[in-house]
């Protein structure tokens, strides 16, 4: 039987772990939290004491941690040291591009296989395994990843070499967020100049100005039913979520020398509806703020 070191079993990672022992694997899973682990056991982990007694002949190695220094810290003090070198080790956590290139130097210098495959989709994604994962990775490795993956995934695509696959995640997300503001602004303008929301969504779905953030995930109460909109902004992806992945494309940015100023505007403006208290809302919610109206 295949076995599983999962590592962070938070609001991401204790969906992941439960759908790859529903898949038959054997997970051992590790947390500092021990509500997180009573959870994992709950839904068929078994709970290890320490991340090193996790990794203990694993075949794979899975982590899903808040940021950079936690993986950083994580790989070398507990899993370089521990795990077999056999191991196939794949952090999903969203990180920065220098932190997941420095982790597979380390890894690969001490004879491991390793891929940076940050995932699209929130809780209830990883809840259903149902998840996108953007893999860097050896181009030779890919094949295993993917099956190490596969109970949690609906689609896996190899982005590149080490530290693509966060590249692709924060270049998307990059996207997302100034899309999101885009179509935000254009339903407020529409409001002030009195043209129904309703309407506008018609004919703006059919016309030039259709995307994903207006069809797919309409910031205004309505037109989409499953959008977070239709709820409160309660749920979907948190603005918080959104402002960590901006803040990481401007690093990245800053770094690369590329020229990316809407978004820096995005990140700016998600930066104050955060601090404004919208930072637990879903990130479709910047539209109240667009309209005038505080959190
Ligand atoms: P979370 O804070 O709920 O979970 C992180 C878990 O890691 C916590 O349970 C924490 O106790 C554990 N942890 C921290 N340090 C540890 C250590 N040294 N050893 C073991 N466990 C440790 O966060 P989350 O929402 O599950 O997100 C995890 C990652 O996934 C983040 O990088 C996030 O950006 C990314 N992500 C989140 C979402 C989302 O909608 N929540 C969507 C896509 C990607």
């Amino acid at each position: 039987m295949t076995r599983i070191a999962f590592i962070g079993l938070g609001n991401m990672g204790g969906g992941m772990a439960a759908n790859q022992a529903k898949a038959g694997r054997e997970v051992v899973a590790f947390d500092l939290s021990l509500a997180a682990l009573d959870r994992a056991a709950a839904v068929g982990c078994s709970p290890a004491a320490s991340v090193a007694e996790a990794v203990k002949g694993a075949d794979a190695v899975i982590t899903m941690l808040p940021a950079g220094p936690h993986v950083r810290q994580v790989y070398a003090e507990h899993i370089l040291p521990h795990a077999p070198n056999t191991a196939l080790l794949i952090d999903s956590s969203t990180i920065d591009v220098e932190s997941a290139r420095a982790v597979a130097v380390q890894a690969t210098a001490a004879g491991f296989r390793f891929a940076d495959a940050p995932v699209s989709g929130g809780t209830a994604a990883a809840d259903a395994g149902i998840l996108a994962f953007m893999v860097g990775c050896d181009e030779a490795d890919f094949a295993a990843i993917e099956d190490v993956i596969a109970p949690m995934s609906r689609a896996t695509m190899r982005a590149g070499d080490h530290g693509a696959g966060q590249a692709a995640k924060i270049c998307n997300n990059m996207v997302l967020g100034i899309s999101m503001i885009g179509v935000c602004e254009a339903f407020a303008l529409a409001e002030k100049l009195g043209l129904e929301g309703e309407r506008f969504f018609e004919i703006a779905s059919k016309s030039s100005g259709q995307c994903w953030s207006l069809t797919s995930y309409c910031p205004f109460p309505g037109p989409v039913p499953t959008a977070p909109s239709n709820r409160g902004y309660e749920g979907g992806f948190a603005t918080a979520m959104m402002l960590k992945d901006l803040k990481l494309a401007q690093e990245a940015a800053a770094k690369a020398g590329a020229s990316t100023p809407l978004g820096a505007t995005a990140e700016g403006l998600y930066a104050l509806f955060d601090r404004l208290g919208g930072g637990g809302k879903d990130f479709s919610a910047i539209l109240e703020l667009l309209r005038g109206n505080a959190p």
